[in-house]
């Protein structure tokens, strides 16, 4: 729901209507992946990569994706991706890594767009707090640390029932005046479809007057990289020591060290140059990502203490997250961790 629109995310291979009893999670899919799949009798991959990202024109075998792709089909073994899904909230891919970091997390770098929207629905008065109840049920009215949060107004509402309906109050061919409520709400979008539901449920009128209205503030929670603090500032030498050994890296890369401690850090798993004049923007004192480039050093101008702890290292421990949350979920059904460690690139 919350993936960007480049990704390819769900079921990539294998029956949506097919019983699986184990499932095995890994960051990438590899031969290695498949194969342990394979001996531990598991009929479902979950990855945080997508196996298919670009289109596939042919199944020949004539590169790896083609490869693993009939091998997970003769197998009768399903695949899965998560990836942007989990990178784009909070306490997703970054707020794993914030806390193998020791960073509290705050909230998210760059929110995107259109993640919050209100919804104003009139209620007859006698009935506002049955559908103010089904409105915070379903998530709405959150507003940081406060749940719970509406705004309502009396009026008066008028409506003429036509021939066929069957008002609530009212008499059929005469206009009635009612005494109502206009109730207002925020909420996620991703929600839209179950908090409407709930709305229709919980209203008492065949035919419910409602707006939904965009907001153009962001979802502190839904958007991509991350901002945590420290509780007490670490010297920039430790700094890069607690990466290395929270993150269990070898190595890692990094612009000149800054003379003033870090507190306040920018994160991203995975690829997140792309935040970097955002991370600057936000006068962080360091931006911790992978994959960064030679140039993107040159970029922070000694604003903040950039550095690279590689794709992998940066979302490893999204394995476990993506274990846990289904374990909450689904408390009997075998999730296990891939022993295989995926990551292409080796350090010597
Ligand atoms: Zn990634």
């Amino acid at each position: 729901m919350l993936q960007e629109s480049y990704d390819n995310v769900g079921l990539l291979v294998g029956d949506p209507d097919g019983e699986v009893s184990g499932a095995l999670v890994c960051l990438d899919v590899t031969e290695g992946v498949i194969e342990e799949a394979i001996t531990h009798g598991c009929g479902l991959i979950i990855a945080h990569h997508p196996l298919i990202f670009k289109g596939l024109k042919r199944l020949v075998g004539s590169d790896p994706v083609q490869r693993m792709v009939i091998k997970a089909i003769r197998q009768d073994i399903a695949v899965m991706a998560v990836h942007t899904n989990l990178d784009n909230v909070a306490w997703g891919v970054n707020g794993e890594l914030a806390q193998r970091i020791g960073l509290s997390p705050a909230h998210v770098l760059e929110t995107r767009p259109d993640q919050l929207r209100k919804l104003v629905v009139f209620v007859p008065r006698d009935h506002v707090e049955p559908v103010r109840n089904a409105l915070f049920q379903s998530g709405a009215g959150q507003l940081g640390r406060y749940d719970e949060c509406s705004f309502g107004v009396d009026g008066t509402g008028t409506f003429r029932a036509g021939a066929g309906s069957e008002p609530f109050v009212g008499v059929i061919g005469e206009r009635h005046d009612e005494a109502e409520v206009r109730l207002e709400v925020i909420y996620p979008t991703m929600i839209e479809r179950s908090l409407l539901r709930a709305m229709m449920e919980a209203h008492p009128y065949e035919e419910v007057a409602h707006f939904i209205h965009p907001v153009l503030i962001g979802h502190p929670q839904i958007g991509s990289g991350l901002i945590g603090e420290f509780p007490e500032p670490v010297d920039p030498v430790a700094f890069l020591a607690l990466l290395k050994d929270r993150l269990g890296i070898p190595w890692l890369r990094h612009g000149p060290m800054p003379n003033r401690p870090i507190r306040r850090v920018a994160l991203c798993g995975g690829s997140g140059a792309f935040l970097l004049s955002k991370a600057k923007a936000e006068k962080v004192d360091a931006f911790v990502t992978g994959d960064l480039k030679y140039h993107d050093f040159f970029e922070a101008d000694g604003r903040l203490l950039l550095v690279d702890v590689g794709h992998y290292g940066s979302e490893q421990f999204t394995m476990t997250l993506i274990q846990r949350l289904l374990g909450e979920k689904f408390p009997t059904f075998a999730v296990r961790l891939t022993e295989t460690v995926t990551d292409p690139i080796h350090y010597s």
